[in-house]
């Protein structure tokens, strides 16, 4: 395991039909209440106990992770465990222009930020709630303009918003941002996944080299999710992600763990291993490594390699952290 992603809460500002439909996640729905929430220092006690498991990278993520109050603070918490060498942040960036002084500040190294369409109509039908595409990109703006070094995330729907990948191409070149493309996946119960609605790496890849010269650069380490591409004039990179198309559970090092303290090794899991119940015992740090080291080796998580073969429930992205 390298990677940790932490989420802060499983509330949205937005309601991306992807991720949270409205029909479900509308005013009737109960998310988890406050006290079931981890707190910052339990973070960060789990936090010290994994770094010499291999953890060396912290994503905050939810739901979205801005609506936590006090997000800069666990920054600076998580900024002060050494041998964690990159704190970053995903985010749907409605709030980002607000918080990327704090943020930066407080630590931070690097934010990426979802961006499904520029097209300010397709952007808030996208995005459930109506919200503006202008204050994302100004989120944007201001996250680089405090030196936190940006990516951009899109996921793209057939018939929704498979118009804007030149668009959203071009803009990130214009910019100068790193974007990435992610396959859309059948994560959770909620979203009606149908597979004829996922825009495959590799029509994604046709669409784009027919405008842009691309040449592809090696993975930057074994479990690199995406594969990147170059603009032939350095100006900034490409990359899609295949979780549909071309699964890569075999070299997962993600741990992921939700805002109420479970441990997921897999992000089409159902349930994930009680980590909070350990955290609020009393018991001791041996206790909490005996139970992390215990579920990662039993883990035999190949969900996206299985895919279509085996029914199994699953836990929705915005509760687990995506
Ligand atoms: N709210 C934040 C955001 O949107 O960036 C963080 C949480 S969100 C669950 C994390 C990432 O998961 C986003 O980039 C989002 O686009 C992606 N995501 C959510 N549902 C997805 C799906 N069904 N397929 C592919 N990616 C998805
Ligand atoms: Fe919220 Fe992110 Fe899910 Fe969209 S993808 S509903 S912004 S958690």
């Amino acid at each position: 395991m390298r990677d940790l992603r932490i989420s802060l809460t499983d509330r949205c500002n937005f309601r991306c039909r992807y991720c949270m439909p409205v029909e479900v996640f509308g005013p009737g729905y109960r998310f988890l209440p406050r006290e079931e929430l981890l707190s910052f220092e339990e973070i960060v006690r789990l936090a010290r106990v994994l770094v010499p498991m291999g953890i060396g990278k912290v994503r905050l993520t939810g739901g979205e992770p801005l609506l936590r109050r006090g997000i800069e603070d666990l920054i600076a918490m998580l900024a002060t465990v050494d041998g964690i060498e990159d704190i970053a942040l995903t985010t749907n960036g409605v709030l980002l222009a607000h918080h990327a002084e704090a943020l930066a500040l407080a630590g931070l190294g690097r934010v990426t930020v979802s961006l499904d369409a520029l097209d300010p109509q397709v952007f808030a039908r996208m995005n459930g709630v109506g919200a503006k595409v202008d204050r994302v990109l100004a989120g944007i703006s201001a996250a680089r303009a405090f030196g936190l070094r940006t990516k951009v995330n899109a996921v793209i729907q057939r018939g929704v918003n498979d118009a804007e990948v030149l668009p959203l191409a071009r803009w990130a070149k214009r910019e100068g941002v790193d974007l990435r493309f992610i396959e859309y996946m059948d994560v959770g119960e909620t979203n009606g996944w149908k597979l004829d609605e996922v825009v495959s790496a590799a029509e994604l890849l046709e669409i784009l080299g027919a405008e842009f010269e691309l040449v592809a650069r090696e993975p930057a380490y074994r479990g690199e999710v995406a594969s990147h591409w170059a603009h032939r004039d350095g100006s900034c990179e490409i990359g899609v992600i295949a979780s549909v198309t071309r699964p890569f559970c075999r070299d997962c090092q993600r741990l992921r763990l939700s805002a109420d303290g479970k441990l997921f090794t897999c992000l089409f899991a159902a349930e994930g291993h009680d980590i909070r119940g350990i955290l609020r015992s009393g018991s001791g740090d041996d206790v909490l490594r005996a139970a992390v080291a215990g579920s990662w080796a039993t883990r035999k998580d190949r969900y996206s390699e299985e895919r279509g073969l085996v029914v199994r429930p699953k836990a929705e992205m915005s509760y687990l952290g995506g």
